[in-house]
């Protein structure tokens, strides 16, 4: 058990998860400030997006919760992670979201990029802040999709913004004025879809501390069965800024995951020496991914790149869709390529992309 991020006003943590290997998010409590970020990317290189967004957040962040000002150093994060990307420090196509607060008495700033969120206990009620930038978020929008048919859409994680890829990236700003007492959650996409509105109210409403409340989302997320990495962030309003403005040391989520996948890579590539190639290739045969090579959409079965050397995908299909009729955000993340879990998912996403290029509704998934 990670050993989460305390003090009586906020608390934070971020736990792998029960599917992935690594894990690709970062968050940040440095009161008054507080965010957390989901890298994308593959390879490590979601680690770096995400890393790197929150380091240079922390630099650039201003001193008062004002909107504007912190929507200029969520800008400054994402030509960071841009930059990041083309020295080859991480991989061309990573990105991450950024959801950042700033928290001033019972005055609150955010700044908001992808489908990590925001939300506020006001009285008791939950309500999200943030929008996310996803497609399915669109499809609720545009009243195709209910919000629970979105949690469990395949396409779910398909973000439509993300830092690090288009240097005149939007951020949604805004600032709140919320009531003593409130809590403030930023959670990454790993909590909220795996574990309903209803049970963040509740743990929110009830648990004595945030650090409780930390604890209790990520369990609720592991219950449900932790598909992804659970990143959550909790503020109690009125105490946070207890400090005047003076801001503690930051607490960020430790490089300690880089270790752990290392040592996790060196223990599979020992799995197959002995005789597991297997069971890798059997994993790799329920996953699938979508890829731009010379322009075109590809769709593989497996995993891209390689494992311990040998090669764990197949080319399924070779499309007729050119990444280049898509959103740069899409393209770029189709050049390093977009996992699924199987073909199911892939041909589902693919039908999506379609659907874009041509601005008819995509056909429903399958039930
Ligand atoms: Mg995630």
């Amino acid at each position: 058990m990670s050993p989460g991020r305390r003090n009586d006003s906020f608390a934070g943590d971020s736990h792998v998860g029960l599917v992935r290997s690594g894990n690709e998010d970062a968050f940040l409590v440095a009161p008054p400030l507080f965010a957390v970020a989901d890298g994308l990317g593959g390879h490590h290189a979601g680690e770096v997006a995400s890393s790197t967004a929150i380091d240079t957040l922390l630099e650039a962040a201003p001193r008062a919760a004002d909107a504007k000002s912190l929507g200029r150093a969520v800008r400054r994060a994402n030509t960071a992670v841009i930059q990041a990307a083309e020295s080859g420090l991480g991989r061309s196509g990573m990105g991450t979201t950024l959801t950042a607060a700033m928290v001033d008495g019972t005055r609150i700033a955010v700044a908001h990029v992808g489908d990590s969120r925001a939300y506020l206990l006001h009285f008791g009620e939950l309500q999200q802040l943030t929008q996310d930038h996803s497609m399915v978020a669109d499809l609720v929008r545009q009243g195709q999709l209910t919000a629970e048919e979105s949690r469990h859409h395949p396409n779910r994680s398909v973000i439509t913004r993300a830092l690090g890829s288009d240097p005149n990236m939007l951020v949604d700003t805004f600032e709140i004025e919320a009531a003593d007492g409130d809590r403030l959650l930023l959670a990454t996409d790993g909590l909220t879809s795996m574990v309903d509105d209803d049970r963040i109210e509740q743990a929110l409403g009830s648990e004595p501390t945030p650090q409780a409340a930390v604890d209790a989302l990520v369990d609720s997320a592991l219950t449900a069965g932790g598909h992804d990495n659970i990143t959550v962030v909790v503020v109690d309003i009125g105490k946070a800024s207890a400090g005047n403005g003076q801001r503690i040391a930051a607490v960020k989520q430790p490089g300690a995951n880089r270790s752990a996948l290392w040592l996790l890579w060196v223990l599979a590539a020992i799995a197959i020496v002995a005789g597991a190639v297997w069971s890798a290739n059997s994993y790799a045969r329920t996953q699938a991914y979508l890829i731009s090579e010379n322009g075109m959409v590809m769709i593989y079965e497996g995993v891209p790149g390689d494992f311990a050397g040998i090669s764990m995908s197949w080319l399924s299909e070779e499309t007729t869709l050119s990444a280049s009729s898509l959103d740069v955000v899409t393209a770029n993340r189709l050049a390093a390529g977009i996992r699924v879990d199987g073909l199911e998912q892939a041909h589902a996403l693919l039908e999506e992309y379609r659907a874009r290029t041509t601005g008819e509704p995509p056909s429903a998934p399958a039930p």
